[in-house]
């Protein structure tokens, strides 16, 4: 077994891991940057070093300090946790290179899914449902974009093969901005990303965003966890996430999840993964796939009752599942708010020092977070200080649980988003179910006309 794992990330997710070793008996190291020595998994490690400065770039992105700090530490393994370099195919190469264990997939792996063209071919060819799109790099010849932009229909939306957080994105709503449109995605492309490959494919006008988490032993075995809808995003980025995905039937979810398991037992996957998907009238078409733990799995844990960073591990140290399809059964429903630092209105983000925390409680409820009275919240990196998750026997309970408990919530001395969630789990559309990625940017849009 993996006796000593070191924790190459900070924040809830690196408390989160070590609360995982902690439970399997493992020793834990954390690394942290001279901003975060007072990270709460920082101050419970069972060994700690530091990286760096604050910014990530020296620190939490410093390949040969993490590498160090796992060489002086005898740690046995490194967990990446989101983020930073926890889908960098050269980072996980050094680390085996190095003697450790990479907790995720093979470096070979990571590189086939992080260039969005290399990996949508990957699924097409696993008989995936993909996006109608150019299905390969755009070339030079505008006559040949312009064809395959006719055949696609519009709108169409170009894409940098090496794009991530919702950056490296443009809409084309007509063919005379076709041309254009390729062109500057392709040198925002290569100034943000360092590759200036990019892609088109149907720009699909109302979809929901619903994901398939999947776990897979180097024994050739791979489950899904069903799947979690995160279409409430502002900026495409998520901020809340709930499982199951309301409206979609068991034999959807059998049929989407088989499709993503024997994708996984095709390219040989290993360890925790998310096939993401946009869903619209009914059919799934795949966008990318995340080779490593995702925010929002406790939702899916919550229903599932598996413990998704704990089979991570036990993946990694080469166990088999203990688990089969036919063992995994969903009950209830679970929802998640992020919490971030950030102005209400503005989501300028607002670090600075907590001076006051309370965190709710009660049946159902579970907080990931690394905040406590005291804490500064540094700015140099992401605003997610909180998530809330709360469970439930019913969607509706799940949500009247988390109205509770976000009432509950004392965050005093920063601003936070909490209040936007209460309004959130409230709004009359969104407690029907099914609202589309393009609905918060439209209500708060609303809100402020
Ligand atoms: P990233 O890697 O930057 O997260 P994704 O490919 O996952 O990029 O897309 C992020 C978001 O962008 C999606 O959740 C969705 O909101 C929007 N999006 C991406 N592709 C399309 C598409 N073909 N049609 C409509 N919206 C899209």
């Amino acid at each position: 077994m993996l006796d000593k794992i070191l924790i190459a990330n900070r924040g809830e997710i690196a408390l989160r891991v070590l609360r995982a070793c902690r439970e399997m008996g493992i020793r834990t190291v954390a690394v942290h940057s001279t901003a975060d020595r007072e990270q709460q998994h920082v101050l419970l490690a069972d060994e700690t070093v530091c990286i760096g400065p604050p910014s990530s770039a020296d620190s939490y992105l410093n390949m040969p300090a993490i590498i160090s700090a796992a060489e002086v530490t005898n740690a046995k393994a490194i967990h990446p946790g989101y983020g930073f370099l926890s889908e960098n195919a050269d980072f996980a190469e050094r680390v085996e290179s190095s003697g450790f264990v990479f907790i995720g997939p093979r470096a070979e792996t990571i590189r086939l899914m992080g260039d969005k063209v290399s990996a949508i071919r990957a699924m097409k060819e696993a008989g995936v449902p993909c996006v109608p799109g150019s299905g390969g790099p755009l070339g030079q010849n505008d006559k040949e974009n312009l064809r395959l932009g006719r055949e696609i229909g519009y709108p169409i939306i170009i894409k940098a093969a090496a794009g991530g957080g919702g950056r490296g994105m443009r809409v084309v709503h007509e063919e005379s901005e076709l041309l254009k449109a390729i062109d500057l995605t392709r040198s925002e492309a290569k100034s943000g990303f360092g590759d200036d490959t990019v892609y088109m494919e149907r720009y699909l006008q109302n979809p929901r965003h619903v994901e398939i988490q999947v776990l897979a032993d180097e024994h050739g075995n791979a489950i899904h966890l069903g799947e979690r809808d995160c279409s409430m995003q502002r900026r495409h980025q998520k901020i809340i996430e709930e499982a199951p995905a309301p409206g979609i039937s068991d034999e959807q979810r059998q049929h989407i999840g088989d499709i993503c398991t024997q994708a996984c037992q095709r390219i040989n996957y290993r360890g925790a993964g998310t096939f993401e998907f946009l869903f619209e009238d009914g059919e799934f078409f795949f966008i990318e796939m995340n080779t490593r733990v995702q925010v929002e799995h406790p939702v899916t844990e919550m229903i599932t009752g598996v413990d998704i960073v704990n089979q991570q591990i036990r993946i990694a140290a080469g166990e088999k599942l203990p688990y089969r399809q036919a063992d995994i059964v969903v009950r209830g429903h679970a929802v998640e708010c992020r919490i971030n630092a950030e102005h209400p209105r503005t989501f300028v983000p607002s670090p600075g020092r907590i001076n006051h925390y309370h965190a709710p409680g009660g049946p159902g409820i579970r907080v990931d977070s690394h905040l406590y009275s005291g804490y500064a919240v540094p700015p140099f990196y992401d605003s997610l200080v909180c998530k809330l998750i709360a469970h439930g026997e019913t969607r509706a309970s799940a949500l009247n649980r988390m109205h509770t408990a976000l009432g509950e919530l004392v965050v005093e001395g920063i601003e936070t988003n909490a209040e936007l969630h209460r309004i959130l789990v409230r709004d009359e559309a969104f407690r029907a179910g099914g609202t589309n990625i393009h609905y918060l940017e439209k209500k708060l849009a609303n809100s402020t006309e």
